[in-house]
């Protein structure tokens, strides 16, 4: 889990997923803004590329829009979890 670059407290996973539904990462022990390094950033961008590759196979197969969600939604979920496991914070 990231650790606050100010008061090198610890983020709980809830704290994590409740602070990127802000926007802000605003550090919940001492209020600091906080910025995913550039290594972090890559890697949780790597998640917004997954439905722009899945799209194009599932168009290919003619895969159904119900058919998708239930593909997608599990896929979904397991990035939602492992999100805040995978951002670390610069100084
Ligand atoms: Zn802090």
């Amino acid at each position: 889990m990231a650790a606050c670059k100010n008061c090198g407290k610890e983020w709980t996973w809830k704290q994590t997923v409740v602070t990127l539904f802000r926007f802000r990462l605003i550090c919940p022990h001492c209020g600091k803004r906080q910025y995913l390094t550039a290594a972090s950033k890559s890697k949780t961008g790597l998640f917004g590329f997954i439905p722009i590759i899945a799209m194009p196979i599932f168009n290919l197969f003619h895969v159904s829009w119900w058919l998708i969600g239930i593909i997608m939604t599990p896929v979904l979920i397991v990035i939602w979890i492992s999100y805040p496991y995978m951002i670390e914070f610069s100084k």
